[in-house]
């Protein structure tokens, strides 16, 4: 049976988008596997009054299910109203779908968009999928984006050992052949909790820490000079809070050289045509932290109540954080 997103009280992203372009904000967009991750999620973008997206990805669909994933995120409209949200704007996103077929099935099951990343393919290949993704997709009115140019790193199953930049040359071509509703672009983010090798990196002189790379804006310049307007989305965008990677570390953790886009340079891109930035490792990383500070100062607790409360809490600190102090979608769901 084919359910809407309409009916579940989810929106697409077409709207979002373009106040989110012409604002000058981003949508954040947070990755959930769990009930703590999703009442944090939703008491940040609630009382900030966010619009939010909840992406699942292949490894949260292999982890807790589609179709639990699906109703936690239908529940999440109503306990976004129950906290006082009168019109919550809250987008189920499939995030990296890898097939038509896995595509479809998310329209089919309520989904408000879907990503179709054919961005390994060769270009034509590329287009003609997507194409065949948007053309089932925007019967039922669901947004989808569509990926140019390759990340590095490694997000659940999403691994590239190096990263090329998109071509502004081809995003013309590309989003008027597929008609895609956004555009993931390649300028130097990349997926995971080491986005960077210290090799890559040069140290602060006076604090001794990495500093990373500064992305690609001349790419970014290019494509919003080819598409202007258009939304373009950066993924693999934490930030790797080094004081969560402290709190890992202090409490028992190994995560040597952890390190991530630095949160300036989100702030820039959320004011240019990027509208939709993906965070998924802080909120491991926070949660982890937390989880592990907690089993350190109480070793005799044993009720995943006691340690998973405090980690809902320094997600929703993170969220809250990213919400009002990086993007700057607080304020722009009333
Ligand atoms: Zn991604």
């Amino acid at each position: 049976m084919k359910v809407s997103f309409k009916d579940l009280g989810l929106v697409n992203t077409r709207e979002m988008f373009a106040k989110a372009v012409k604002g000058g904000y981003a949508i954040p967009a947070f990755n959930f596997n769990n009930m703590e991750q999703l009442q944090a999620i939703i008491q940040a973008s609630a009382e900030t009054r966010s619009p939010v997206i909840l992406q699942v990805s292949k490894g949260a669909r292999n982890y807790a299910n589609q179709t639990l994933l699906r109703y936690m995120a239908q529940g999440a409209v109503e306990y976004a109203k129950e906290l006082g949200w009168k019109k919550p704007q809250i987008v189920l996103h499939l995030d990296h779908g890898d097939s038509y077929e896995v595509c479809k099935s998310c329209v089919d099951f309520g989904f408000s968009s879907v990503m179709i990343d054919a961005s390994s393919l060769p270009y034509e290949e590329n287009v003609k999928l997507t194409r065949k993704v948007v053309n089932y997709a925007h019967k039922y009115d669901v947004t989808v984006e569509a990926e140019l140019g390759v990340l590095a790193g490694v997000e659940d199953e999403v691994a590239s050992e190096v990263s090329h930049y998109t071509k502004p040359e081809e995003v013309i071509d590309f989003v008027k052949k597929t008609k895609c509703d956004s555009l993931a672009i390649s300028i130097g983010t990349s997926h995971g909790a080491y986005k960077f090798t210290p090799e890559q990196c040069t140290r602060d002189p006076k604090t001794g820490k990495l500093v990373p790379p500064p992305l690609a804006f001349d790419v970014l310049k290019a494509i919003e000079k080819k598409l202007p307007g258009f939304p373009i989305v950066l993924h693999g965008s934490s930030s790797v809070p080094q004081e969560y990677v402290d709190m890992c570390n202090q409490y028992g953790g190994n995560l040597p050289n952890a390190i991530g886009i630095p949160e300036e340079q989100l702030r820039k891109a959320a004011k240019s045509a990027v509208c939709k930035i993906n965070i998924d490792s802080d909120s491991r990383l926070a949660m982890t932290g937390a989880i592990r500070k907690h089993f350190a100062e109480f070793p005799g607790h044993f009720d995943p109540r006691q340690y998973l409360k405090p980690a809902r809490e320094e997600m929703k600190k993170m969220y809250t954080h990213k919400i009002i102090n990086v993007l700057g979608s607080n304020g722009k769901a009333r």
